[in-house]
């Protein structure tokens, strides 16, 4: 089946290539190829067992990296497939997004890049970068998984000046100060609409977070109003579940309708075109205020809740302690981590052994190395 994509999609005749020349995809586009390597990939099995925002451990139902990232490509499809975008692009896009993060999520990445920074600092988008493109190794010709440009734009959702020089082709929009395919526009918010969402449902599973606490969340309240109408007196997780699934899908429908609205006024025909516009794919001014409160409350009331706090504090610990004890004693590294040549790249080695954990891997390998009578 072919299906007709809009003039300002990817085309995949119109994509940019891989690095290393390889034969032309059989039965699959390139994009859904790129798609294809991501999900054999170990990085993308390894994020069973990353946090999103709840330790691994700490419960069976709540979301890892991976069902974030499966979440994610969905609502990037469907977004995608209302638009007449490339859904295979955009799905390559949302499940590659989160390959660089490190154990314990934000914790992690921010106790990292504090370790790295004398050695250039540690991104985790730079690092989703680093995995498609160094770190895997699965092909007999090349490092990494010889992604298209177009998908290797996508996963770069932020970059330093700094970084972008060093990029090559890659980092360019970042110097010229140009927008992204709207692909990889689109996999950006639909990372946003899933989390605030997930982190809803989540919050109120653990019990961090309480149903009357969420009721000043305008977007939250109006939907469990709703609900309430259709199904008068409903409560606990089919409430919560009918909640949070017609809040995704105000946040959905307005997206299309707010971008199909924008790229008509704009009339971006062309990918150059999307590139030189403004951010093309957007929620309304109306529902992006809607969606920063519900990020506010967040941040505020399960992020810098104290029992998540204490799991922050623990996992900082963690990962500076490996980087700290492997630094001073670089035999501790397994074979083939070990640099002798200079301190910047043995440093860069370590993170990237770092950042490839899973949470319990950490834990474990923390343990190993701290407490006298593991092994
Ligand atoms: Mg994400």
């Amino acid at each position: 089946m072919t299906i007709e994509l809009a003039p300002y999609a990817v085309q995949m005749s119109a994509s940019r290539g891989r690095q290393f020349a390889e034969p032309a995809a059989q039965n699959r586009s390139e994009f859904g190829r790129d798609r294809d390597r991501i999900i054999h990939s170990s990085a993308f099995r390894r994020l069973e067992y990353k946090t999103q925002v709840f330790v691994n451990h700490e419960g069976d139902l709540f979301r890892t990296r991976l069902t974030h990232s499966l979440e994610v490509a969905q609502i990037a499809r469907s977004i995608a497939r209302n638009l007449n975008l490339n859904e295979d692009l955009v799905e390559a896009i949302a499940l590659a997004h989160d390959l660089g993060h490190t154990p314990f999520g934000h914790a992690g990445q921010d106790a990292l890049n504090l370790c790295m920074q004398s050695y250039g600092g540690f991104e985790h988008n730079l690092q989703s970068l680093r995995v498609v493109d160094v770190l895997e190794e699965r092909y007999g010709n090349f490092d990494g998984l010889n992604l298209t440009f177009e998908t290797r734009e996508g996963i770069l959702k932020h970059c330093s000046l700094k970084n972008a020089r060093q990029l090559g082709a890659i980092g360019t929009r970042f110097i010229q100060k140009k927008q992204p395919g709207l692909e990889a526009q689109l996999a950006n918010l639909a990372d946003e609409i899933a989390y605030n969402n997930h982190d809803v449902d989540d919050g109120l599973r653990s019990g961090l977070l309480q149903e009357a606490q969420l009721m000043q969340v305008p977007l939250f309240a109006r939907n469990r109003q709703l609900v309430e109408l259709a199904f008068p007196g409903l409560s606990g997780r089919r409430a919560i579940s009918e909640t949070v699934r017609r809040m995704i899908n105000e946040l959905i429908t307005d997206l299309i309708a707010t971008s199909e609205q924008r790229l008509l006024a704009q009339q971006a025909l062309s990918v150059d075109a999307v590139r030189d516009a403004p951010p093309l794919i957007a929620f309304s001014n109306e529902m992006q205020a809607d969606a920063l409160l519900l990020k506010q409350f967040l941040h505020d009331n399960l992020y810098r809740h104290y029992l998540v706090q204490r799991m922050t504090s623990k996992a900082k610990r963690c990962v500076t302690d490996l980087f700290v004890i492997f630094m001073q004693e670089p035999e501790l590294l397994p074979p083939g981590y070990r640099e002798r040549d200079s301190e910047a790249r043995q440093a860069r080695k370590v993170a990237d052994y770092i950042a490839g954990m899973t949470d319990r891997y950490a834990m474990r390998e923390h343990r190993r190395l701290f407490i006298v009578d593991e092994i």
